[in-house]
C-alpha cells in the first residue's frame, strides 16, 4: 500500500486513509478528492452524451413536426 507523507504532523500514512492517525487530519492524501472530481467530470461527460444522443434522435422529428 503506497505510503505518504502527512502534511500536518509529518507522520507516515496510507494514501487511501480517511485521516490521519497521528493528528486526524481528514484525507491527507487527497486521494478522496480527488477521485471525487474525476467522478463528477466523468458523470458530466457521461450525462452530456447521453442528451446529445437523445438530441440527435429527436430533433428530426420535432422540426419535422413544426415545418408540416
Ligand atoms: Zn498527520
Amino acid at each position: 500500500m503506497p505510503l505518504i507523507i502527512c502534511s500536518v504532523c509529518g507522520k507516515q500514512v496510507s494514501k487511501r486513509a480517511m485521516m490521519c492517525p497521528g493528528c486526524g487530519e481528514p484525507d491527507p492524501a487527497n486521494y478522496h478528492l480527488k477521485n471525487d472530481w474525476l467522478g463528477r467530470i466523468f458523470w458530466l461527460f457521461v450525462l452530456i452524451i447521453a442528451v446529445l444522443l437523445v438530441w440527435y434522435q429527436f430533433v428530426p422529428y420535432v422540426s419535422a413536426a413544426f415545418i408540416d
